[in-house]
């Protein structure tokens, strides 16, 4: 399973958000300026509007008269023209025109169509329903009907018409054209009025629309006399406020009405129009730079949320993968458990711990290089033969954890192959090497509550498995022996005292040994003491092969050996004293490539002479590389610091070997020393071995005397130093200063 760890959405919609939130912004801020210079606009018309209002009242007064006057003319031109056809004199229509100065005559019959017209293009034109001529032929008691200017329906040209009933079959429609209309309110100075607005900056147009919605007067004279039908501004001319509206939906001119009123009567609306082509190139250009800056700020977001993106993946990556390999790590592992357990999707999965036996020795001896070389093939090899139904996780050095999905047919024969990968030999500096491997095996079932459970009980399935097997595969059982949980007390006890924690549990003890010669305690062993806060007193045998093999005994030999150089340096301020103590090493740690020189720096830092320090090894040593071990031996003695071969006899060196190897004192096994009793039956070797090592030019120290016989007979074989409880047991700091003191 692929755990989705950084999810793009996140970065997504704060962008999108931020952004949107900008659009928003900038749209609203653009609506406001634009309101605001619609309200300018408002304001200024109406400004203009009432600094007119005097003016426009005039103008709406001489309409009414200008109005009057023309009906008073057609209504007495009607009669004329009635009194002529009653008569019956024969009409003749143009010179009617001439004499009674009017613009169109037109007769028409009871069916309403045109028969005599001082236009010929309206003979025989039929008005439609509707039509005054229409309303006036079926009216009882109408006998005339003055029109509002209009244009004519044939010619289209703006006209005043007044309609006459001579009888139930003739009508006269008399006509005067606008324009005359035009020069009659001009004479009331009309024109000026609307010129003087025209000169107010912006304004375009201006009119004046009468109450039902008829413009009587316009700067544009072509539109005098048209009836404004569209509902909305019908619905908005009837109202008593003033309102505005782009012309036609269209940018470029907005058109202002405003209500004009003569003592508290509305006599029409003007209507002023003001360009806008200015504001509204200022408003593109405010959008273009608006909708530009969005574009940098969306891009600056993107880029900083890109790489917020980018530097969180790498976080992630750092948090959850393994550097080395690039298989997920422990924290990834943990997640991955964490939904499975919460899920339980029904299917069986299984948790293994590989462990690469004797890996730490790889590093140990070939260096942490040649190791993590060794852990990329290594996680190369496993990963080759998995199916996409398993997950293979770096734990930590030598071990892997691998989550197979599936059932169990398929499994054993899988931790069979990894085993084989994993023993295909290796070249490490030219020379062939195998590894072998462990494998514990739990069952994720009902029972299986958390990810740290689950992982402790891998652990230690797998450190149940004895360390002389190897590619053993091992089942969790709930019940494993006291003695893996007690390691991993110990392990984790151990871990705190190096980290500093409960440092007070761990402690050295100090054992005098005794120049037989001169009869004088010339040196201490320091001997490492833990108590456990769990367990109570553990042996130094037993935590010292844990720290071994977990993989802490380099920390916490350096810890040892600075409490030892602090001892001496005690010792040496406190007392007149200068003697020697000696401290045990572990095979891993003088097998460091930079042991000598952690010595060394470490003499140096507490200020302790090389010649008051013994360096104690075991034979298990001197099976790695021989030549390499007795040159760091010979470096060691250079720098004026004892080696020492502990527990001589119980391992695998010999004599033979001795003489080859630079040390200069050689620790008789305690096992040597017991044997020595009044009444042994035993054959003693001791002496001979005394003897031999003298022959070697060695110091002997006999370990573990416990009696006076045995201090006897060491005295008469020449053994030149004693250690044991018959000297002295391994006592504490400040009781050591007072032993030799005392
Ligand atoms: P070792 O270096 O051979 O230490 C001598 C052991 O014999 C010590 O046991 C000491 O307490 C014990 N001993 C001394 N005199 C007598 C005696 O008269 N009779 C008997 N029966 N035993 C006596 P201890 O302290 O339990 O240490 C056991 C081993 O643990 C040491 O053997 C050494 O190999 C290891 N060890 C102890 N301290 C350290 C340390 O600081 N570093 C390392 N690497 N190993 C240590
Ligand atoms: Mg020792
Ligand atoms: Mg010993």
């Amino acid at each position: 399973m692929q755990l989705k760890l950084i999810k793009i959405r996140y970065y997504v919609v704060p962008v999108l958000a931020v952004v949107s939130a900008f659009l928003f912004l900038t749209f609203f801020i653009i609506g406001q300026i634009k309101d605001h210079y619609v309200d300018d606009l408002h304001k200024l018309s109406f400004n203009l509007a009432q600094g007119y209002s005097n003016s426009l009242t005039k103008m709406v007064l001489a309409d009414d008269v200008v109005n009057q006057l023309l009906a008073d003319k057609l209504n007495l031109s009607g009669q004329i023209i009635a009194d002529e056809v009653e008569n019956n004199i024969n009409l003749d229509l143009n010179q009617l025109l001439v004499d009674l100065d009017v613009d169109e005559i037109n007769i028409y019959n009871k069916y309403a169509v045109i028969r005599s017209s001082s236009r010929d293009s309206m003979l025989g034109w039929e008005a439609y329903d509707g039509h005054p001529v229409k309303r006036l032929l079926v009216a009882k008691d109408a006998k005339h009907y003055i029109e509002e200017i209009r244009p004519n329906y044939v010619t289209k040209e703006m006209f005043k018409y007044g309609y006459f009933k001579l009888n139930d079959s003739l009508i006269v429609q008399l006509g005067l054209s606008a324009a005359r209309v035009q020069n009659f309110l001009d004479a009331f100075e009309m024109n000026n009025l609307f010129k003087d607005v025209l000169k107010s900056k912006g304004v375009v147009h201006v009119c004046f629309i009468n109450n039902v919605q008829r413009i009587i007067h316009s700067s544009e004279p072509q539109l005098i006399g048209h009836l404004i039908s569209e509902p909305v501004l019908v619905q908005n001319l009837s109202d008593s406020d003033s309102f505005g509206q782009y012309q036609d939906g269209n940018r470029g001119v907005y058109d202002i009405y405003i209500p004009v009123f003569l003592d508290e009567e509305r006599m029409g609306t003007l209507l002023i129009g003001h360009s806008t082509v200015e504001n509204d190139y200022f408003m593109t250009l405010l959008m273009n730079f608006t909708l530009i800056g969005i574009a940098l700020l969306f891009a600056a977001f993107s880029y900083a949320f890109i790489l917020i993106y980018r530097k969180n993946k790498a976080l992630t990556l750092h948090a959850y993968y393994d550097g080395l390999t690039g298989l997920p790590n422990v924290q990834y592992l943990k997640l991955h458990l964490k939904i499975l357990l919460a899920r339980r999707d029904g299917h069986q999965y299984r948790l293994c711990m590989i462990n690469i036996n004797q890996f730490k020795r790889v590093n140990m001896l070939y260096g942490f290089d040649e190791g993590d070389r060794i852990i990329k093939v290594l996680t190369k090899r496993i990963k080759g033969i998995l199916y996409e139904t398993s997950t293979l996780y770096h734990l930590s050095g030598d071990r892997f954890v691998l989550l197979v999905k599936g059932k169990d047919s398929f499994f054993d024969e899988l931790c069979v192959k990894i085993q084989k990968v994993i023993a295909r030999p290796f070249v490490i500096n030219g020379k062939e090497h195998v590894l072998s491997s462990n494998i514990g095996v739990i069952r994720l079932n009902k029972e299986s509550i958390n990810s740290a459970d689950l992982l402790r009980n891998l652990g230690i399935t797998v450190d149940a498995i004895r360390d002389d097997q190897s590619n053993h595969i091992a089942y969790y059982q709930e019940l494993f022996s006291a003695s893996v949980e007690r390691e991993h007390q110990i392990e984790s006890e151990l871990r705190e005292v190096i980290q500093g924690i409960g440092t007070d549990r761990f402690t050295l003890n100090y054992q005098p040994q005794l120049d037989v010669l001169t009869n004088e305690i010339q040196s201490f062993e320091a001997l490492a003491r833990f108590h456990s806060k769990q367990l109570g007193h553990v042996s130094p045998v037993e935590f010292i092969e844990i720290a071994e093999k977990k993989g802490l005994i380099l920390d916490l030999g350096q810890l040892i050996l600075d409490k030892a150089c602090l001892f001496v340096l005690t010792m040496n301020q406190r007392t007149a004293m200068r003697l020697r103590v000696a401290v045990n090493i572990s095979g891993v740690q003088f097998l460091q490539p930079d042991f000598v020189q952690r010595v060394m720096d470490t003499l140096k830092r507490f200020d302790v002479h090389p010649s008051q320090i013994e360096l104690e090894i075991t034979e298990t040593i001197l099976m790695h590389d021989f030549s390499l071990i007795n040159q760091k031996c010979a470096d060691l003695i250079d720098h004026g610091i004892r080696i020492s071969l502990d527990d001589f006899g119980t391992g695998y060196s010999s004599f033979f070997r001795l003489h080859e190897l630079n040390i200069q004192v050689l620790k008789i096994d305690k096992a040597f020393i017991q044997n020595i009793q009044t009444e042994s039956r035993v054959p003693l070797v001791t002496d001979d071995m005394i003897s031999m090592a003298h022959k070697f030019g060695l110091l002997v120290v006999a370990e573990g005397v416990e009696e006076l016989v045995q201090v006897e007979y060491l005295r008469k074989h020449a053994c030149d130093v004693l250690q044991g409880y018959h000297i002295g047991r391994p006592m504490k700091e400040t009781d050591a200063l007072d032993f030799i003191q005392g």
